[in-house]
């Protein structure tokens, strides 16, 4: 049976909720608000939960498969810590509330700081950023205040390296400075002597994360941060990839200067929905007057301050996520956070371990959180590309890995299984991948139309991205 869409289902007159009467006149507004009667889809409550029902099913989520979504940390967030977001105490209060009526929720972000510092060895947080890529345009705003005042304004390139996560050299665009790509070793490190001649007078920080996108810890982490000092720059610590150190090696001892956290990727919220997310920065003590305001000291909240970059998000930031990762902190404790990075860095090695029997890794080495295959020989040797085997995945029930990413490396599959799935499920994924090999040698062609099983085959990804048509459109609707 096909399955309709919200707008097929119900007809005329079918409806879920029945309103009271009303024990007032109604009025009629003198001015029609509307040219024509929003054209609604009219359902039962039958209808509705069917509806949804449905696109729950639909969806390819961590609750439900295997999701190696490399970068992006998809692991499992304990429902522990959304019970503790849903408190009355949390969800019911208005951020206009005065201080003494939310001590409480002061008291979290507060408590969050305090473990958060501990756990990055960083002096101050600001929990106003709602995500990753924000923390980055807020950090390098930290660092281009602090510049400013220290009369450092030549300072206006930042430099990053060519297996950075993409948002690095936006941010540091929005945040006006000019991007300079340092160029990766033949090992995927970062290249120290090529940084060692381009840090200069004109440095203003080097953007880096550590393990970087190939999965590699940069060995050479305190000589990298040592060059950039000495040049009079500041060293600014992406740490989408926090998943890997927690407990282990922090970025203050590394030599950073400024780090943001996705609270959304490493600390129990669920992500990849478009949010709400949380990207808190962190700092050196010379830092923290240029952090972004208001922020929460000794439980109350500071003024605003002339020399900081001001507010860059509404209030505190994305309160249910702190108390999720609050939550999830207190939870694990210091010995817990450090056996979950211990073990998502023991997944990730197995898996690299068993792929690699079959497949071409990007670099020889043993990875930390994740790794990267090249597909290139089964796309130069099959014709059957990274992203044939990716939508193959998804007929096999498991949501497939990050494609073309770094960009570095050629037919890329970045694979992060994390610490959360246990060696059954690892083997399993493992055999579908020797599975979709042999297809390719045997079958190309059913790995080239896949997937099969989703309502919408392969689309026309630059006609989607060019033309997204992202509303129900009806036929009779004049506006389209
Ligand atoms: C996810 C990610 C970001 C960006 O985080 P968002 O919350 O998606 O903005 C930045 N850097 C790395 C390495 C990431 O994996």
């Amino acid at each position: 049976m096909k399955t309709p869409l919200i707008f097929e289902r119900g007809g005329q007159g079918h409806h879920g909720v029945s309103l009271p009467r009303p024990d007032v006149e109604p009025v009629r507004l003198k001015v029609p608000l509307r040219q024509r009667r929003p054209q609604l889809p009219q359902v039962s409550e039958l209808e509705v939960v069917r509806h949804y029902t449905e696109c729950s099913l639909r969806v390819k989520g961590v609750d439900h498969l295997f999701y190696p979504l490399g970068s992006c940390t998809m692991k499992y967030n304990p429902k522990v810590a959304e019970d503790a977001a849903a408190l009355e105490g949390f969800i019911d209060v208005h951020p206009l509330a005065p201080q003494e009526a939310v001590s409480g929720c002061l008291e979290v972000i507060d408590t969050l700081e305090q473990a958060l510092k501990e756990i990055c060895a960083m002096d101050a947080f600001s929990f106003q950023p709602a995500a990753g890529a924000h923390g980055e345009f807020s950090g390098l705003m930290t660092i281009r205040r602090y510049l400013e005042s220290q009369g450092q304004t030549q300072r206006t390139v930042v430099l990053v390296p060519d297996s950075a996560h993409g948002t690095n050299p936006a941010s540091a665009v929005m945040a006006g400075f000019t991007v300079r790509q340092v160029p990766s070793t033949a090992q995927g490190l970062v290249d120290v002597e090529a940084l060692r001649a381009m840090a200069d007078e004109t440095t203003a920080a080097l953007m880096l994360t550590n393990p970087n996108t190939l999965g590699l810890f940069e060995q050479d982490i305190l000589e990298i941060t040592r060059i950039v000092h000495q040049a009079g720059g500041q060293v600014y610590y992406d740490g989408a990839n926090l998943n890997a150190v927690m407990g282990i090696v922090r970025p203050g001892d590394m030599g950073f200067d400024v780090v943001h956290l996705n609270l959304h990727k490493t600390f129990a919220t669920p992500h990849g929905g478009g949010g709400p997310g949380s990207g808190p920065i962190g700092v050196r003590r010379h830092l923290a007057p240029f952090l972004p305001s208001p922020r929460i000291v000794d439980g109350r909240i500071m003024p605003e301050r002339e020399q900081d970059p001001g507010r860059v998000k509404m209030f505190y930031g994305n309160f249910g996520v702190i108390v999720r990762a609050l939550t999830y902190v207190m939870m694990l404790g210091k010995e817990g956070l450090r056996r979950s990075s211990l073990m998502a860095v023991l997944n990730a090695r197995y898996l690299q371990k068993r792929l690699s029997e079959r497949f071409a890794l990007a670099v020889q080495a043993p990875c930390m959180h994740e790794f990267v295959l090249t597909l290139q020989p089964q796309h130069q040797q099959l014709h059957v590309s990274a992203l044939d085997f990716a939508k193959g995945m998804i007929d096999r029930g498991i949501h497939p890995p990050t494609m073309y990413f770094p960009l570095i490396v050629e037919e890329a599959l970045m694979i992060e299984p994390t610490e959360t799935e246990p060696k059954a499920v690892l083997d399993e994924a493992a055999a579908i991948f020797f599975e979709l090999l042999q297809l390719a040698q045997t079958h190309p062609q059913i790995l080239r139309d896949s997937p099969q099983t989703t309502p919408v085959g392969r689309i026309d990804e630059v006609q989607a991205a060019r033309h997204p048509i992202l509303r129900y459109q009806r036929e009779d609707d004049p506006c389209c």
